[in-house]
């Protein structure tokens, strides 16, 4: 039996990873979360994990005392959440939001353990770390994300050096079509209507930005191991074509589905092997037809921002993602305007330092820096 332990366990991965957890009958190992502990108390009771880690150290106290009945040990902080990153398991899923699933990505791979990789901010502002480390291990990570999912699976069977070109595909949002002027007035209850997919409230802003598809560009690139230039963002509203990727003889190969995180998460967690799955199936007919065209990047900033930051490396991609993280707060909060957040991680992206050496104390500096710059322009 397949032992998994999914650090954000509450959230909208991982509660979907926890779905197909009890559908394959797999043994959970470890849980973590941040705050939720109504939602942790309630998984641990049914799915029985060794321990569960929750990095709010005063909801930690309380739910040890809740859990005071049961077997399960509680953990509390960012090292509790490293811990249960680091527990003897077959798969660690990363569905941490943000710059706090970096840590116990490298903490899980640095214990040797295979990890799922749904955080895609540990690539953005660490790739060049994860990448040593995955290095000094010989391993690799399994991506979650649907379309770093989609070109993995486009990937099998394609021999060494015939990949040319990532078609990354992106939904485009809820503002597509929409320009500057349109957008002064948007609010977050509008940004956080996504028109085909149901995910936290960060990643789904990321998505009306065009943030979250810049993000992937960088995460794209440490995955596998290709440039900014080779990578061709591709609007396609239907969400059905995950991303594709085109060979050194022309072939375009692509993974297509309906959009549903319960396939490219179960894939990952059985990953070779394929799980028999009773979601939805797609009918191309239904679909009918499928479209694609190139983004507005006139408009979505934060794409060509993002862009810019892979190319400068070093700190660079940390300081966009941090100034990020902070501004989608603020917006969510109501203390800035939509539009802000792409002028913001413009200001982070141009305040970055260059460093020689990308080392984890630099890359947590960055991400200080461009949250105090964020907060201290607005
Ligand atoms: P959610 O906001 O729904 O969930 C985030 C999870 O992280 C929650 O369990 C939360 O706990 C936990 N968490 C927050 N802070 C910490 C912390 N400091 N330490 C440990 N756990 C913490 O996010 P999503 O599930 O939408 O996204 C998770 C990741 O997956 C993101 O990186 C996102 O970009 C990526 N992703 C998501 C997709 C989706 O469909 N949702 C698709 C592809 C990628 P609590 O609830 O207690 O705060």
């Amino acid at each position: 039996m397949k032992t998994i332990t999914i650090l954000g366990s509450t959230g909208s991965i991982g509660t979907q990873a926890l779905e197909v957890v009890q559908k394959e009958g797999y043994r959970v190992t470890a849980l973590a979360g941040g705050k939720n502990i109504d939602l942790l108390e309630k998984q641990a009771r049914q799915f029985q994990p060794e321990l569960v880690a929750v990095a709010d150290p005063a909801a930690a106290k309380d739910l040890k005392l809740r859990l005071a009945d049961t077997a399960v040990k509680v953990l509390p902080g960012e090292e509790g959440v490293c811990a249960a990153a680091e527990a003897p398991c077959d798969t660690v899923l990363n569905a941490v939001v943000g710059i706090a699933g970096l840590k116990p990505t490298l903490a899980a791979i640095q214990a040797g353990r295979q990890v799922a990789l749904a955080n895609k901010e540990t690539l953005v502002t660490g790739g060049e770390l994860v990448n040593r480390a995955l290095a000094e291990k010989k391993m690799r990570l399994l991506p979650v994300d649907s379309e770093h999912s989609a070109i993995f699976q486009s990937l099998q069977g394609v021999p060494d050096g015939s990949l040319r070109k990532i078609l990354l595909t992106a939904s485009g949002g809820p503002f597509y079509g929409k320009k500057t002027a349109e957008l002064t007035r948007v609010t977050a209850k509008e940004a956080l209507t996504h028109p085909n997919w149901s995910m936290g409230a960060k990643i789904t802003v990321d998505s009306a930005t065009l943030m979250n598809k810049g993000l992937e560009v960088i995460e794209a690139v440490h995955l596998f191991h290709v440039s900014a230039d080779q990578i061709e963002v591709l609007v396609h509203r239907q969400s059905i074509l995950h991303s594709a990727v085109e060979l050194s003889d022309g072939a375009v190969i692509a993974q297509l589905g309906t959009p549903d995180m319960r396939l490219p998460i179960a894939y990952a967690l059985s990953y070779p092997a394929r799980s028999g799955n009773a979601f939805e199936r797609l009918s191309l007919t239904d679909i009918g037809s499928l479209t694609f065209e190139k983004p507005d990047t006139e408009t979505f900033r934060c794409l060509p921002l993002c862009l810019e930051a892979i190319r400068r490396g070093g700190i660079a991609p940390a300081a966009v993602n941090g100034a990020n993280e902070e501004a989608v707060a603020l917006f969510l909060a109501g203390k800035i305007r939509f539009l802000q957040i792409a002028e913001l991680v413009e200001k982070a992206l141009f305040a970055a330092e260059t460093v020689s050496t990308v080392t984890l104390p630099a890359i947590l500096e960055a991400d200080r820096q461009a949250r105090r710059l964020v907060r201290e322009a607005v």
